[in-house]
């Protein structure tokens, strides 16, 4: 599946869409759907179904991803805020099945969601 995966074939530079930050394990893209000012994605090269897939092996993968989102964020100037979400499985309303963190920023985020 990784082969046909949408996300993977982003991070495998096969689809036309501008990094915004690359390292060896991560790469984050704006969303093609922006619901704020900054909408990012930002998601391992490696194929993790979601959140539920990861394994105890993913540990410094997930750091990694985590300090990407900040150091994104500093980029974006969101010095006022933002928000992180992963959206998981059906209930959690996951449309792509290759993990993600959405980055949102650059208005005041309401809660709770939908
Ligand atoms: P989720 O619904 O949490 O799985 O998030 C998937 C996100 O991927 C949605 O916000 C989509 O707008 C976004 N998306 C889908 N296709 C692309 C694409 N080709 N480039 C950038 N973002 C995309």
């Amino acid at each position: 599946m990784p082969e046909n995966c949408l996300f993977c074939r982003i991070a495998r530079g096969e689809l036309p869409t501008e990094l915004l930050l690359e390292t060896e394990h991560v790469v984050a893209f704006r969303d093609i759907n922006p619901v704020a000012p900054t909408h990012i994605l930002v998601i391992p090269k490696k194929h993790v179904p979601s959140l539920a897939g990861l394994e105890p092996e993913d540990q410094a993968l997930m750091g990694e991803l985590m300090a990407a989102v900040k150091e994104l964020a500093e980029q974006e100037g969101l010095s006022s805020g933002y928000r992180v979400v992963a959206n998981t499985g059906s209930d959690g309303g996951q449309s792509v099945n290759h993990l993600h963190f959405h980055l949102l920023g650059g208005r005041s985020l309401q809660w709770p969601p939908g």
